[in-house]
């Protein structure tokens, strides 16, 4: 294989050619053709979807010389190429992450006063633009006031909230959305061939779905198999490079579990331990599997899963005889453990314990599962009760980050669990044991930490979740514009509504679920909605503290780069 990229190499070169992202293809390419672009376009969306391939293609589509604007870009001339190649000298590619001179950066943006050199338009592609210093923002809202004629700015992030809104309302905005792991496996299977690589059956989707909708690492996964050497591409090796469990292990503890055998389950467990295999990410596969289990049986309906035809055929047999109400019990108990199995002395056993209690819970333990208290003494703490309720809100799908990590294609792990060397971080202490009602133990304070951190996601996604309830019904979207998240408690999201209407009118179970339905999707996770019309302004209980303690910047900062929480506050005094 050459030593370029597949994913440089496979970049679309056309309009035509781009996977996925139809909807901002459209808008763009009827901008060509009826010659109304835009001076300023900001795309926004997680990595590796397409933001600056779409950028080269929009840049190479308002300087393509094909007479018929409606083949532009056409690819083949010489405005087409020399973008392709990156040597155009009227389209300026700057990355703000890596931009380390603050000067540059400024006067790259000031130098846009100038003509173009040879091309119709100077196009200026500015990479996670919402990094960019306070210097090269203001020279760029400078410019962005008044465009030359002969300027495009495509500005594009990963953290549209972090962009200023002055420069927000100058752009025409594009929200870009992750690919489906048919669309990543089925294009994988495309460059596969092109390549003359065998893909074994089923590891075109164990790559998409490890990629979690980047095509850029789905293809730095396809290229390192590719670099392992002779012969098919063997789904043990998707598994044995990405660190994922075999689907196998996952599907007997879900058979195991469906039908109430725990010999088989703890089986199943100890099978997956005894291979030295990574137990989170079991967990969490298992938690995926169940999660689409659960809408395919309280549905019926596929598309809502994002699902290779094999593995379909799987849980259809499966939803036949699975009970709703166990599944979401189930996911309840699995999705908590994520944080515990991360910091535990005790290898496995968290685990272990939480299948006991997935399948005697309701009977052995006197309680239904799924329901531990919340908070510190809430229950007298037999052994299991504590598997769930501190560190539920901590659920694989919202903290984990993608099994790929941001540095490296293949990585698998997330950012190292700083948890011990933080300064700022909980640890278990030995003098937890106080009352409740004096001071919140440790790990009432991560439980709330990890709510408010999901929170902080939700909010920041509240525009995109709003959007994407339209469709549903336009009527319960303008429902939402009255309503909005202020709390998260456990596997609730607590939601504001202006007045007992909305509130009413949003508690409604059709409109309830398409609400849950929508924000399940956008955070693949499962939560309930409840609905509120106070606002909570005890700021002396331990979630009204640490909300005001997240305001404070610093705070924020030194959470981020610790991967901290809050243990303590202190009066101020
Ligand atoms: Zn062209």
């Amino acid at each position: 294989m050459a030593s370029q990229s597949l994913y440089r190499k496979w970049r679309s070169q056309t309009f035509n050619e781009l996977i996925g992202q139809e909807h901002v293809v459209q808008t763009l390419r009827n901008a060509i053709v009826e010659e109304r672009v835009s001076h300023a376009y900001l795309f926004t969306g997680p990595r590796g979807v397409g933001k600056t391939s779409m950028a080269r293609l929009l840049a190479k589509a308002v300087n393509c010389i094909d007479p018929n604007p409606a083949a532009r870009p056409c690819g083949r001339c010489h405005a087409c190429t020399t973008i392709a190649e990156g040597r155009a000298v009227d389209v300026i590619e700057m990355d703000a992450a890596s931009n380390t001179s603050v000067d540059d950066a400024r006067e790259l943006i000031e130098r846009v006063q100038f003509r173009p050199a040879e091309m119709r338009f100077k196009v200026y592609v500015v990479d996670e633009c919402h990094m960019l210093s306070t210097a090269a923002f203001n020279a760029l809202l400078k410019t962005l006031e008044e465009p030359p004629d002969h300027a495009i700015f495509i500005l594009a992030t990963t953290e549209v909230h972090k962009v200023p809104a002055t420069i927000l309302s100058r752009c025409q905005r594009f929200t870009f959305t992750r690919h489906s792991v048919a669309a990543t496996s089925a294009h994988l299977r495309q460059i596969a061939a092109s390549e003359g690589l065998d893909l074994d059956a089923g590891a075109p989707e164990a790559i998409a779905r490890a990629a979690t909708g980047s095509m850029r690492d789905a293809l730095g996964v396809l290229e390192q198999l590719a670099s392992f050497g002779q012969g098919a591409i063997t789904l043990e090796q998707v598994h044995s490079l990405l660190g994922m469990t075999a689907a196998a292990e996952v599907n007997a503890l879900i058979e195991a579990l469906l039908h109430d055998d725990l010999g088989s389950a703890l089986r199943a467990v100890n099978g997956v331990a005894d291979q030295g295999a990574d137990i989170r990410q079991f967990t969490r596969d298992l938690v995926e599997r169940l999660r689409a289990l659960m809408l395919l049986r309280a549905t019926g309906d596929p598309s809502l899963l994002d699902v290779g035809e094999d593995e379909l055929r799987v849980l259809e047999g499966w939803a036949r005889r699975a009970d709703t109400v166990a599944l979401v019990a189930w996911i309840k108990l699995f999705s908590g453990l994520d944080f515990q199995l991360r910091t535990t002395p005790y290898g496995h056993l968290p685990l272990e314990l939480t299948v006991v209690e997935a399948l005697v819970g309701d009977r052995g333990l006197g309680r239904g599962p799924g329901t531990g208290g919340r908070g510190p003494g809430a229950t007298p703490s037999p052994p299991v009760a504590r598997v769930a309720p501190p560190v539920r809100a901590e659920s694989p799908p919202i903290t984990r980050a993608p099994a790929v990590a941001k540095e490296s294609p293949v990585a698998v792990e997330e950012s190292p669990a700083v948890a011990e060397e933080s300064p700022v971080v909980a640890e278990e202490s030995p003098v937890a044991e106080e009352s409740p009602a004096a001071a919140p133990s440790p790990e009432a304070f991560i439980a709330a930490n990890a709510d408010f951190t999901v929170l902080e996601r939700i909010e920041s996604l509240w525009d995109d979740i709003k959007r994407d309830v339209r469709p549903r019904s336009p009527t319960v979207q303008a429902l939402l514009h009255s309503i909005r998240p202020i709390d998260v408690e456990g596997n609730t999201i607590v939601l504001l509504a202006s007045s007992q209407f909305h509130k009413d009118s949003l508690e409604k179970p059709p409109n309830r679920r398409i609400v849950e339905d929508v924000i399940n999707k956008q955070l693949a996770a499962v939560f309930a909605i409840r609905c509120t019309i106070e606002t909570k302004t005890e700021t002396r209980d331990l979630r009204g503290q640490i909300r005001e303690a997240r305001k404070d910047e610093m705070v924020r900062a030194a959470m981020n780069i610790f991967d901290a929480h809050i243990v303590e506050i202190e009066p101020d005094v």
